[in-house]
Order: structure tokens, then sequence, then C-alpha cells
């Protein structure tokens, strides 16, 4: 089964509508994706509709969490948390509910679905360090574990010395994100991972983050929230 792996989609219509296009060109058995589909971007409706339409398998991420919730919005930057109250009114309560039904964790095939960290899913935890990845390990019983939430892309096997994936050693794998790109390339990041081949790939799609900004502005968002997204951070 080909999986697309997408994260982190922070209601970046021009990123998504980008990033489906390259999967419906490459070719995929099921779309998923492990959370943060809302704030900080113009287009919160569209991006929950493009993947609701989809059937798209996909787990709660924090500003999710805050945006159908309401709270526990201090745990955001500020622009996140501008973002968050302004899509909590542009969102239908239809929509609002899709998303306060989100779980916290799923899995699909040989893979499970987390947005931070598969041990403490709800703490919003970031994996930075080399062994507190490698704890993670413990907290997930599949091949992999597909992780979003620092938007930068990374794949860490179970032992040293294994520099690519293949059959016979588990991993976690961050996809980076599509809406929001932190690795200094402004280009919309998922993953491909075949799960009978045991096989990833990290896809990056140019798309034109101008529009995105326009769109910011149009709609009275954080201006530096469009800045950002020309550096890739
Ligand atoms: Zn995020």
């Amino acid at each position: 089964m080909r999986l697309a792996l997408l994260a982190d989609v922070h209601a970046n219509r021009a990123a998504l509508d980008a990033v489906l296009a390259d999967i419906a060109r490459r070719g995929a058995d099921q779309i998923v994706c492990v959370g943060d589909i809302v704030g900080y971007g113009p287009d919160p409706e569209a991006c929950v509709g493009a993947l609701r339409d989809r059937d798209v398998l996909s787990v709660l991420g924090n500003h999710d969490l805050a945006v159908a919730s309401g709270r526990d919005l201090d745990a955001l930057p500020r622009d996140g948390q501008v973002a968050a109250l302004r899509h909590r009114e542009w969102l239908s309560a239809d929509d609002l509910a899709w998303l306060s039904a989100l779980p916290l964790r799923a899995a699909v095939a040989t893979v499970t679905l987390v947005h931070a960290s598969p041990d403490a899913p709800a703490a919003w935890n970031r994996l930075e360090g080399f062994h507190e990845v490698h704890a993670q390990f413990a907290a997930f019983d599949t091949d992999v574990c597909v992780v979003g939430h620092s938007h930068r892309p990374a794949v860490v096997a179970d032992r040293l010395g294994v520099t690519t994936v293949r059959p016979g050693h588990r991993y976690l794998i961050n996809v980076g994100s599509v809406g929001q790109p932190r690795d200094h390339d402004p280009r919309a990041a998922y993953g491909l991972f075949d799960t009978e081949a045991v096989a990833y790939e990290l896809i990056r799609v140019y798309y034109d983050h101008t529009r995105t900004a326009a769109r910011l502005r149009e709609r009275g968002l954080p201006a530096g929230l469009g800045t950002r997204l020309a550096r890739g951070v």
C-alpha cells in the first residue's frame, strides 16, 4: 500500500492544492494526515473541506484542538493565537465538530500516526534530542511511527548505522510540513511510504507562497505569517 503522509497543513490552501495535485500525479492508495490542518494560515475552511471530501484519515494536532475547543490558546505563539481565534469564527459548527472528533492517535497498515510524540500524544512535546527520539520506539508497536509538529523533516531508525528506510528496521519519521516548512526550504513537504516495499521518500513541491501571503493580508491575519513562508522558517 502506498501511503501519502501529510502534516501541518496549517490552513495553507495554495500549498495543500499543490501537494494534492502532486499526489494525484504520482499515485497513492490512501492519504493520511498527522494533524494541524488549521492554525496560522488564511484558509482553514478550504483545507478542512479538502481533507474531509477525500476522507483523509487524520489525527488531532495542538492547533486543531485550540481552534476546535477555544481552550489552551495561550500555549500557542502570539500570531498562532490570533489565527486560532479567527479560524473559530470562520469554520462552520460542523467543521469544528469534525476537528474536535479527530483521534490523538491512529494506525493504518504498519504505520502509527500521531501529531507530536507517541509516548504522550496530548502533551504536544517537540522531539528534538536523539535520546528523546529513541525512547519513543517503546511507545508504538508498528514498524513505523509518523509525526509532524516540529515542521522539520527527519527519519530516525531504531539503531545507528541504518541510513535508509528498508525492511528489517523500525522508524520514526517526521514528514515535515505542507503549509509552513521550517527547514529553510519554502517548498511544501510530504512523504510517500510504501508499506510492502518498506520504502520512504520525502517529496518537496513548489507552490506560490506569495498567494498565501496575499490571502493572509486579505483576511487580516498577521503579515509575519506570510513573510516566514518565503524563508521556510
Ligand atoms: Zn504545526
